[in-house]
C-alpha cells in the first residue's frame, strides 16, 4: 500500500474504516464505491440546517445561543458534521436541551399551580368575606402579580397571569358594590327595627291602659275576668278561700241629675280608690260597668271578710265625697257570696248579684251576705 493510499485511509471515518477491513479494500479503485456513498457537500449543508432546525428554538434561551454558535461554524464548513468531536457536541446538545427544557417546563408548571392556588385562595376569601374583608383579597392579588413569569419568558403564561389579575380586579369591584349595598341595607334594617321597637312599646302601653278603667284606674271587666282565671286555678289547687262582692252606688242617677255628670265621675273615681286601697295583695277589684263594682276578697276566717266589708261601709257612710266646694253623701249596696258554697265561679257571681238586688229591695245602703247577715 503506498503512502498516498494510506493518507486516504487516515481521513476515513470509523464506519468506512470498518468496511475497508471487512471488504479488504487495498487499492484506490476499490475505495471509490465506498467514497461515492459519502454525502455530497451540498446535501451536508441541507442536513446541517435540518439538524439545526430540529434543535431550535429550545425553550431554554441559554441553549439557543450555544446551538446558534455551533451551527455558524458548521455552516462555514459542512464537513465538520463528520467530525467526531462535533458529533459528540451535537449529541450533548440534544440531551442538554431535553434536560433544560424539562427543567423549564417543571418551573412553569409550578408557576401555573402557584397561580391556580392563589386564585383559589382569592376566590374563597372573596366569597367568605362579608364585604368588609377586602384587605386579604388585595394581598392575594398582589401575590398573583408578584409571580415572576416574564423573567423566563413564557408569553402564554404571562397572558394567563394578566387575565387572572383582571378577573381579580373585577371581583374586587363587584365586592365593593356589594359592600355598599349591604351597608345601605343595614341602616334600613336598623331604622325598621327602631320603628318596630317604638310600635311595640306603644302597643304594650295601650295594652296596659286597656286593662285599666280610664275613670277609676281599676281593672276593666275583661281584665278582671282574666285575673279571675288565675285566682280560680289557685283556688282549685290550694283551696284559697275567697268571696265575690258586688257593689252598686245608690240612687246614682239622682246624684248625676243633682250635681252633674262631672260630679258623678268624681264620686265614681273616689269610690274606686277607696276599694282599691282597702284590698290586699291577692285581692282584685274591677269596674263591672256604670256605677257597679266587683271585688274578689280572700280570707281565712269569716271575721276577716266582715272586717273588710265593715271598713268600706264606714268609710263611705262616715265621710262625705268632695266635689268642688260641695260635700256629698253617698251610700252603696252590696251582695256577698262565698266561693266554696257554689260549684262554679259563675254561680257565685250570680248569687252575689242576687244578694245585691235584695239589698236594694230591702232599702239600700246595706251589704247582704248569703247567710242572711246584713251590714
Ligand atoms: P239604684 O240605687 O237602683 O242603683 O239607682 P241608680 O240610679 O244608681 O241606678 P240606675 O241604674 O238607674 O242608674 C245608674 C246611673 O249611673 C245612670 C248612669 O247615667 C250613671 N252612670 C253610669 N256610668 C256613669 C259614668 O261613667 N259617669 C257618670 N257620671 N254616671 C254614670
Ligand atoms: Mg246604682
Ligand atoms: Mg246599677
Amino acid at each position: 500500500m503506498n503512502e498516498i493510499f494510506k493518507g486516504f485511509l487516515s481521513q476515513l471515518n470509523d464506519e468506512e474504516n470498518l468496511k475497508v477491513v471487512s471488504q479488504n479494500i487495498n487499492t484506490p479503485e476499490k475505495l471509490i464505491p465506498l467514497l461515492l456513498k459519502r454525502v455530497h457537500p451540498k446535501n451536508v449543508h441541507i442536513l446541517a440546517s435540518i439538524i439545526k432546525q430540529s434543535l431550535l428554538p429550545s425553550i431554554c434561551e441559554e441553549t439557543n445561543d450555544e446551538i446558534d454558535k455551533l451551527f455558524t461554524k458548521i455552516e462555514e464548513d459542512a464537513n465538520l458534521l463528520f467530525d467526531k468531536n462535533i458529533q459528540e457536541k451535537i449529541k450533548e446538545f440534544i440531551t442538554k436541551r431535553f434536560e433544560r427544557d424539562k427543567q423549564v417546563v417543571i418551573e412553569k408548571t409550578s408557576d401555573i399551580s402557584k397561580l391556580v392556588v392563589l386564585m383559589e385562595e382569592y376566590l374563597n376569601e372573596a366569597i367568605s368575606s362579608n364585604g368588609s374583608g377586602t384587605k386579604n383579597v388585595l394581598n392575594i392579588r398582589e401575590k398573583i402579580e408578584a409571580i415572576n413569569i416574564n423573567e423566563n419568558g413564557l408569553e402564554a403564561l404571562s397572558k394567563l397571569q394578566n387575565e387572572l389579575i383582571n378577573a381579580a380586579s373585577l371581583i374586587e369591584k363587584e365586592m365593593s358594590s356589594v359592600t355598599d349595598k349591604l351597608e345601605t341595607g343595614k341602616t334600613k334594617v336598623q331604622e325598621l327595627e327602631e320603628k318596630v321597637k317604638t310600635l311595640e312599646e306603644e302597643l304594650n302601653k295601650t295594652k296596659i291602659e286597656n286593662m285599666k278603667d280610664h275613670l277609676t284606674g281599676l281593672l276593666t271587666r275583661k281584665a278582671f275576668g282574666d285575673e279571675v282565671k288565675k285566682i280560680e286555678s289557685s283556688y282549685k289547687r290550694l283551696n284559697t278561700q275567697y268571696a265575690v262582692v258586688f257593689f252598686d252606688l245608690d240612687h246614682f242617677k239622682k246624684l248625676n241629675d243633682t250635681y252633674g255628670h262631672e260630679c258623678g265621675d268624681v264620686v265614681l273615681s273616689t269610690f274606686g280608690k277607696i276599694l282599691n286601697k282597702s284590698i290586699r295583695d291577692l285581692d282584685i277589684v274591677g269596674r263591672y260597668g256604670g256605677e257597679e263594682f266587683i271585688a274578689i276578697i280572700h280570707f281565712n276566717l269569716n271575721r276577716e271578710l266582715l272586717q273588710f266589708l265593715k271598713r268600706i261601709k264606714s268609710i263611705v257612710v262616715e265621710n262625705s265625697f268632695l266635689y268642688k266646694d260641695k260635700k256629698i253623701k253617698v251610700t252603696f249596696s252590696a251582695g256577698v257570696a262565698i266561693r266554696s258554697s257554689y260549684d262554679t265561679y259563675e254561680n257565685t257571681v250570680q248569687k252575689a248579684d242576687m244578694l245585691l238586688y235584695k239589698a236594694k229591695e230591702n232599702g239600700r245602703n246595706k251589704i247582704i251576705l248569703e247567710n242572711g247577715m246584713e251590714i
